[in-house]
């Protein structure tokens, strides 16, 4: 099989941050990475699950909702995929901070986590979402459209 593209990218070189991961068309992914590659403790499953549904409710209910096309878990555990269209890279960015911001200062029911709407809705963890958020938010503080590329 070829290689694709995401497995090109030189995980040992990577930190903390947002990159661009690929464009098709009109879609955009953006790598949302929280941890150093191969670099423990990585998120657990309970906080990565905790992001997604709060950063997913976030944006989606946001200005930009309708540019938003999805946003999940990274299967190594230290990230995010962010895909968006016909969003600018600035407002990608803002738009990720505030999602950020939200999760680290949320309280309350977590969205979408009843047994109804979700398929593992026990395993959350509000409290170490806050915590990655938070810690993540200070690292991407100052990113910006210029940052986008991968080392
Ligand atoms: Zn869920």
């Amino acid at each position: 099989m070829e290689k694709i593209a995401s497995f090109k990218v030189d995980h040992s070189a990577l930190k903390p941050g947002i990159y661009l991961s690929r464009v098709d068309g009109d879609v955009i992914t953006y790598d949302i990475r929280f941890v150093k590659p191969n670099t423990p403790p990585f998120l657990s499953n309970a906080v990565i699950h905790t992001i997604e549904h709060l950063f997913a409710s976030y944006v989606r209910n946001s200005p930009f909702s309708g540019g938003i096309i999805y946003f999940g878990p990274m299967g190594c555990r230290t990230g995010f995929y962010f895909l968006t269209r016909g969003i600018s890279h600035k407002d990608a960015i803002w738009l990720t901070k505030k999602a950020l911001d939200f999760i680290a200062q949320y309280s309350g029911p977590i969205p979408g986590a009843a047994e109804k709407e979700c398929g593992n809705y026990l395993e959350h963890d509000l409290e170490g979402a806050k915590k990655a958020a938070f810690a993540f938010l200070k690292t991407v503080k100052g990113w910006d459209e210029n940052m986008l590329s991968y080392p």
